[in-house]
């Protein structure tokens, strides 16, 4: 796994630098925007680590100028602004995450490896396991133990989203706009019923059960014997 660092504090970098390659992955470190944005443009990276205030072009105008040269990487932005308006901005560019600074190493790990696991948008594997389940995304086929089970266009959808999120909580109201493209409305109860019928059909008679309702909150995928 490859990532892109620019940062200008030299302490910084370098110490994130450090950290990231002692964790197991290839780090290309700038010091400015317009270095940045070359080593972006050139290199082949997994994911970016940006800080906002840079020199030359700011994390801002770097995030445009990759998205603009077709680089999907995941962005996780360095700020030590911890400003709305800075959030928003970031999202609307295309941002996928942020830290304020100051931040422990172990905090910025965990992003990364969060953004990582959802997958880069440009280069995501073909087969994605959980335990015995595997889904295969170029074959719309999903198995479990082997055997083979066949799944609705929106219970495939809804599977590959709890895959791709695996772990984490997701809400009824984030399942809704990414599943069904609709608001979520209380009256409705179309995802329980979508759930019940995903967990019928990939977790009655199989263990451990992987997907799990967490009462008031949402619904979360995991193999939770591990
Ligand atoms: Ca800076």
């Amino acid at each position: 796994m490859k990532i892109l660092l620019v940062e200008d504090e030299p302490k910084t970098g370098d110490y994130i630098k450090q950290g990231l390659a002692e964790a197991g992955f290839v780090v290309d470190l700038a010091r400015d925007g317009v270095d940045g944005l070359h080593l972006g443009e050139t290199g082949d990276h997994d994911l970016a680590i940006l800080d906002v205030m840079l020199p030359r072009l700011d994390g801002w105008q770097l995030l445009a100028g990759l998205r603009r040269s077709g680089r999907e990487m995941p962005v996780l932005f360095l700020t030590a602004r911890d400003q709305i308006e800075d959030r928003v901005k970031g999202l609307e560019l295309g941002a996928d995450d942020y830290l304020v600074k100051p931040f422990a190493f172990a905090e910025l790990l965990a992003r990364v490896r969060t953004l990582l696991r959802r997958g880069g948008r440009g280069k995501e594997s073909e087969q994605m396991l959980v335990a015995d389940l595997e889904l295969d995304l170029m074959r719309r086929r999903v198995t479990r133990g082997g055997q083979r089970i066949d799944l609705t266009a929106k219970e495939f959808a809804l599977l590959e989203l709890l895959l791709r999120r695996r772990g984490e909580v997701l809400p009824r109201s984030l399942i809704a706009s990414q599943i069904w493209d609709m608001n979520f409305d209380s009256d409705t109860n179309v995802i329980e019923v979508a759930m019940r019928r995903l967990r019928a059909k990939m977790d009655d008679g199989f263990e451990p059960k992987l997907i799990r309702t967490i009462r008031g909150m949402g619904y979360v995928l995991e193999d939770d014997t591990k």
